[in-house]
């Protein structure tokens, strides 16, 4: 499905729950996500891992989520506003991954 599909959907649901209820939903599966996270983190990251790919099957699906949440919140304040922040950020965090480069490099 293309960006332009999904935004029309995007639309649509809003037209019909409302904007506030689109907020709501964001928060909800935003928290969703950080539940799944902690359960990967405990199950497969601290060693507990039984082979159950259900908990990285959940990770997906709620990552899936909010991406579609994340995608609609940029509809409601503009995705180019979105963008041009992110590029901000990103120079910022190169300059932080520049700079943890070099004191790693330093400390050998
Ligand atoms: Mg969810």
């Amino acid at each position: 499905m293309t960006k332009e599909e999904r935004k029309k959907i995007y639309d649509k649901a809003e037209e019909l729950w409302g904007l506030v209820a689109q907020y709501d939903q964001a928060i909800e599966e935003m928290g969703e996500l950080i539940v799944a996270i902690n359960k990967y983190k405990r199950k497969c990251l601290y060693g507990e891992y039984n082979g159950n790919s259900k908990i990285i099957d959940n990770l997906i699906e709620e990552i899936a989520d909010v991406k579609m949440c994340i995608e609609q919140l940029e509809g409601f304040v503009g995705e180019a506003n979105v963008e041009r922040v992110l590029d901000q950020k990103m120079q910022k965090f190169m300059g932080q991954i520049a700079e943890m480069t070099k004191v790693k490099q330093d400390k050998k």
